[in-house]
């Protein structure tokens, strides 16, 4: 038979498990999974490939007009040839060559100014695509950090978990007045987690609220079960 103090002891010690069992619940409940990071990594993978298709665009546009460039160069070339044979002698047809002639000049020259531009747009789209690309590359590893963080800890706290619940069957087991084990459980369930409390001078160790004198000096006679007025949890001397 053990006494009433040795029970509440052996509850105490219970409590201390169920306190880091507790703990190591809510820690494994709040790890970061890398839901977060995998949405900045997503964020950040649609801005580089958005950057792509713009780049694409540009350098597409820069390599036709490029083209076009070389076709109306080879086409003013084939007339001045033409011009320059003297082999053409109607005034008309001379004339026309001449007007075509001019006409490419200009088309040359608008495609030039075209292609100075497209150059500056290709430069500045390369440098903001290689820049969210690598932007998406730090997110992208940050969330493969992430994940490899929490499955670790998860783990940890998993094996640290199922070590705290084999102590608490075995600490429970161990306490000869199961029914008095019973009302600790069923007050900690009411009261956040802690169902005993260990006197603090002459406040309750549960809620700090001090106790009345004949509260105090019952809990330290130890012959009946106290409980805290205000918390109602159970009282260790
Ligand atoms: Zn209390």
């Amino acid at each position: 038979m053990s006494t009433l103090s040795e029970n509440l002891t052996a509850i105490y010690a219970v409590q201390q498990i169920d306190t880091r069992i507790q703990r190591a619940k809510r820690l494994q409940s709040t790890l970061d999974n890398g839901t977060e990071a995998a949405a900045q990594s997503e964020t950040a993978r649609e801005k580089a490939a958005s950057k792509r298709t713009v780049q694409h665009r540009v350098s597409g546009e820069l390599k036709d007009n490029e083209l076009k460039l070389e076709t109306v160069e080879i086409k003013r070339k084939s007339y001045q040839q033409k011009l320059y044979q003297g082999t053409i002698t109607n005034v008309k047809e001379l004339s026309n060559i001449e007007k075509e002639i001019e006409a490419l000049g200009r088309q040359i020259s608008d495609l030039d100014g075209r292609i100075l531009e497209l150059m500056e747009q290709a430069e500045s789209a390369q440098a903001e695509l290689t820049e969210a690309e690598a932007e998406a590359k730090i997110a992208e590893g940050h969330w493969t950090n992430t994940v490899a963080a929490f499955r670790s800890r998860y783990e940890e706290l998993t094996l640290e978990l199922t070590d705290l619940t084999r102590q608490r069957v075995s600490a429970a087991a161990g306490i000869g007045d199961q029914v008095l084990l019973k009302r600790y459980d069923d007050t900690r369930a009411k009261a956040g987690g802690v169902g005993i409390g260990r006197l603090d001078g002459n406040a309750c160790g549960g809620c700090h609220m001090t106790l009345p004198s004949t509260l105090v000096k019952a809990v330290k006679e130890s012959v009946q079960v106290q409980t805290c007025d205000n918390c109602g949890r159970l009282m260790l001397p």
